[in-house]
């Protein structure tokens, strides 16, 4: 008996060495499978663009684990069989490439500069002064602790912002670091017409944080996200609880990104949100040398990934850029800029917006750093994998992963 089989246009279907996988993108569904002669055989012609993700199976001639395959493709909804008359053809899912700027760049014909300024939708402001050293801005948002003389001032923000400001900067993050000693009326009243896209954020406890000043912020019409961070001090951890909850801290337009390092410090913040009805609130997970939580609890298992639940868009843009640096900034106190933190300066603030992103796609320093490495290379998940962060670089690993079933192994 023969019979047509097809995968779906939502299906992706990666083979590397002995090992398969198809992943349906609208239906959510993950098929891991070895490859024999006979699967090896249907998958080749499949990925084969020509034959339009469609091929005809004599049943008599294929083996029971080709025959299993089949199956478990239709049982999983990732394709499915037809009569060997029948006329159906698919189209596998193929990266439309409108956008390739190595294929641009060799393009005499083609301005690299096309639409380029809509890529940057968010900006990072870190306005520098004195705080605790500890670096975390590598990680996350984070204040910067710098010299006296480096540090944005509100005229400099005011005057990047305004000659550098489109329609498509959506979010503009200001860290300030020692909020008691910054200028803060004159950035509120400098940045006033991008007050719907700023938001202040302030470390928790900084010393003698006045709530006066939050609340001026937030009466001026802007958002606050407080960053909070236990402390080895019990008296200022106290004072700390006192504030978040405070019913002036429950504003709508405040947030709070509450710090873990580890189990106890996740439980403890848990209890917290839940015993005081916190509800504007996210986790902000830092690497400190903490090893075993982050092996435990953060590094991303074979479940993990298979339950990513990516749109087939999600998983082409994986594949062209870095989804977690693409289309941000960050300026520094001392008006250096960097699309990647962890890499070198591509201007500052004196340069254009244009000449940064053109510089950014011609160097590549994070928004188009993809998992190419040779282990996710070999890697069966390459894809539906998170674009890699700021933890790897902090671990100074490659990837991020462990229970991860290899093709080799
Ligand atoms: S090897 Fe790379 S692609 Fe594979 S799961 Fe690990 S990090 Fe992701």
């Amino acid at each position: 008996m023969k019979y047509k089989l097809i995968l779906y246009p939502d299906t992706f279907l990666w083979v590397k060495n002995n090992k398969g996988l198809l992943y349906n993108a609208k239906f959510f569904t993950i098929l891991d499978f070895t490859l024999n002669p006979n699967i090896r055989h249907i998958c080749e012609h499949l990925l084969n663009y020509d034959n339009l993700y469609c091929i005809l199976i004599d049943n008599t001639t294929i083996d029971n684990p080709c025959k299993e395959f089949v199956q478990q493709i239709v049982k999983n909804k990732l394709g499915e069989i037809f009569n060997e008359n029948a006329s159906v053809i698919s189209l596998p899912p193929l990266l439309n490439i409108q956008f390739d700027i190595d294929k641009l760049l060799k393009d005499d014909n083609r301005d690299i500069g096309e639409n380029i300024l809509s890529y940057l939708h968010t900006i990072n402001i870190y306005s520098g002064g004195q705080c605790s050293d500890k670096q975390y801005f590598k990680q996350i948002i984070y204040p910067v602790n710098s010299l006296h003389q480096n540090r944005l001032l509100p005229e400099q923000i005011h005057t990047f912002l305004k000659t550098n400001m489109t329609p498509y900067i959506r979010k503009i993050n200001i860290t300030v670091s020692d909020i008691e000693n910054y200028d803060i009326e004159s950035v509120l009243e400098l940045l006033t017409e991008y007050k719907n896209s700023v938001i202040f954020h302030i470390l928790c406890p900084t010393i003698n944080v006045e709530y006066t000043v939050i609340l001026k912020i937030i009466a001026s019409g802007y958002k606050v996200n407080l960053i909070c961070e236990l402390s080895p001090n019990q008296e200022e951890n106290d004072s700390l609880m006192q504030w978040i909850c405070s019913e002036e801290m429950k504003h709508n337009n405040i947030s709070n990104h509450f710090i873990i390092k580890n189990e106890e410090e996740y439980k403890f913040w848990l209890d917290f949100i839940n015993e005081h009805k916190i509800k504007n609130y996210q986790f902000s997970l830092i690497y400190d040398g903490n090893d075993e939580f982050f092996h435990a609890n953060i590094f991303l298992t074979k479940a993990d990934i298979e339950d990513c639940q990516l749109s087939r868009r999600e998983v082409f843009a994986h594949m062209t850029v870095n989804t977690l640096l693409f289309g941000s900034l960050s300026i520094m106190p001392n008006g250096e800029i960097f699309t990647n933190i962890n890499s070198k300066s591509i201007g500052n603030v004196d340069d254009s917006i244009y000449d940064i992103i053109i510089r950014e796609l011609e160097q590549n320093h994070g928004w188009r750093k993809i998992r190419n490495s040779i282990r996710c290379d070999n890697c069966l998940y390459q894809w539906l994998c998170p674009s890699p962060s700021y933890y790897e670089h902090a671990m100074s690993v490659d990837t991020v992963c462990t229970n991860i079933l290899f093709p080799s192994n």
